[in-house]
């Protein structure tokens, strides 16, 4: 970050101010952890400060501390619209395109208070009065602990914080496996470790989690698994009928695309995950060494992310997208 702007963020944040602090529409543990992280670090220096995400976070991450204050703007729109048009600053952290808060984007635009963007995808809109934008790092969790090093408050950081940046780390980099893990990741790692985080509880409630349905969903997933050896290219799917099938909830899908890549020799893969009310096809992305699936995303299935994982989607139906899928697939060199 500029030194202009943290002095700058020191100044707007020497008195107590109202804070709204937004995730991404579909918020992960990264997401998660760092808007409650700074939620904790934020309301310690006696300010106002509200996490309002668009959508429902998953329940493997309602233990987070904190999770019971998040407000869901989907679900109470007109008290958070009024957080939102109140507060002097406003974090988006973990996104970087209004877009990506859904339709919570059409109110965010019209907001008067500051914006600060702390993120780690690529391509950052400049709707941010500060942004704090980097794409060498694994997660905007590591960020966070950077953020708050670099106002001088790293003694404010509790077993709180520590959780929410430790649970937004572990997630995001595959638990520390990623290429944006360094030994700067793991040296904060150690530090939140000896904060008291309960580092090996915290995976059990993260990954040990599944109920017994969701399991067989992986398992349906895996038996519709393709693969183009040639390519190097494995994919999956799940219908709408096949999640209801296994009474879907929110969350149940969650890592299934990495069994693409735990095959030998595969280095790209893809899950399509239908769903029949948004009216689309949800696309995971994900590659291991050089493809740059944030580009392949971009180009195709109008998403975009990191360089070996991203989203995107596609609106006709799942035999149309898995065909153009496999079209363009067919003409990788891998
Ligand atoms: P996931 O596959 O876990 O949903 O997402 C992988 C990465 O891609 C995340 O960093 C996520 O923010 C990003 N991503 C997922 N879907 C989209 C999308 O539709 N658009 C963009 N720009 N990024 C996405
Ligand atoms: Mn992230």
């Amino acid at each position: 970050m500029k030194i202009q702007d943290i002095q700058a963020i020191q100044l707007l944040l020497a008195s107590p101010k109202k804070i709204a602090i937004i995730p991404h529409r579909g918020p992960d543990g990264d997401a998660m952890g760092a808007t409650l992280g700074l939620y904790h670090f934020l309301i310690k220096n006696n300010h106002q400060a509200t996490v309002i995400a668009p959508n429902d976070f998953p329940n493997f991450l309602a233990w987070l501390p904190g999770s019971e204050t998040v407000k869901i703007f989907e679900r109470e729109t007109q008290i958070c619209t009024q957080i939102l048009e109140e507060a002097d600053i406003i974090f988006t952290l973990d996104f970087n395109a209004f877009h990506r808060t859904g339709e919570m984007e059409h109110t965010l635009a019209k907001l008067k208070g500051t914006f600060i963007m702390i993120d780690h995808h690529q391509k950052p809109d400049d709707y941010a009065t500060y942004t704090y934008s980097d794409t060498s790092f694994g997660s905007t969790c590591e960020m966070i602990y950077n953020f708050i090093d670099f106002l001088n408050k790293r003694e404010d950081i509790d077993k709180n914080i520590a959780t929410c940046i430790y649970t937004g780390i572990l997630t995001d980099s595959g638990s520390f496996r990623f290429p944006g893990t360094t030994g700067n990741t793991h040296r904060i790692i150690a530090e939140l470790i000896d904060l008291g985080v309960e580092n090996t509880e915290i995976p059990v409630l993260l990954f040990d989690n599944s109920s017994f349905s969701r399991l067989q969903l992986l398992g349906r997933a895996l038996q519709n698994m393709k693969i183009f050896e040639e390519h190097k290219t494995s994919y999956m799917t799940l219908t709408q009928e096949e999640l209801d099938s296994f009474n879907y909830v929110k969350g149940d899908t969650e890592g299934i695309v990495n069994y693409g890549l735990s095959i030998k020799d595969i280095v790209f893969t893809a899950i399509f995950i239908e769903n029949k009310e948004e009216g689309i096809i949800k696309i995971s992305f994900r590659s291991q060494g050089g493809f740059d699936v944030n580009q392949f995303a971009r180009d195709h299935f109008n998403g975009g992310g990191h360089s070996n994982a991203a989203g995107g989607r596609s609106e006709v139906s799942m035999e149309e997208t898995v065909q153009k899928f496999e079209d363009l697939v067919k003409k990788l060199t891998l």
